[in-house]
């Protein structure tokens, strides 16, 4: 299954060498590693490397270390990930956390 990965939450572009890395933003556990890519770490990045002039794709593609939680395509944590979206998303903190309660169930089954 293709799973995209949202940076911030299940993948983060980290500067090549980087000691401290950042827990999972959905399910808290720990990222693997892989050091040393070369490409863009944005979206924007990604778009100037398709279709900027060669000046500036030799700018946005550039040297980094990506950490992307192991589950990130399992079904359950898919469905945490949208639990976390919509908790982060809701204005309303009651809402919310009832969203938190439902995302500490579908971790705690897994
Ligand atoms: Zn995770």
């Amino acid at each position: 299954m293709l799973t995209t990965l949202e940076t911030g939450l299940d993948v983060f572009f980290l500067s090549p060498g980087a000691e401290r890395i950042p827990a999972c933003g959905v399910c808290g556990g720990v990222p693997d590693v892989v050091r040393g890519q070369l490409g863009p770490t944005s979206f924007a990045a990604a778009m100037a490397e398709r279709h900027g002039s060669a000046e500036v794709r030799a700018r946005v593609v550039v040297e980094h270390d990506v950490a992307t939680c192991p589950a990130a395509s399992q079904p359950w944590h898919l469905k945490a990930r949208e639990l976390v979206r919509e908790a982060n998303r809701t204005a309303s903190p009651s809402v919310r956390a009832l969203l938190e309660a439902d995302l500490a169930v579908v971790i705690a089954s897994h």
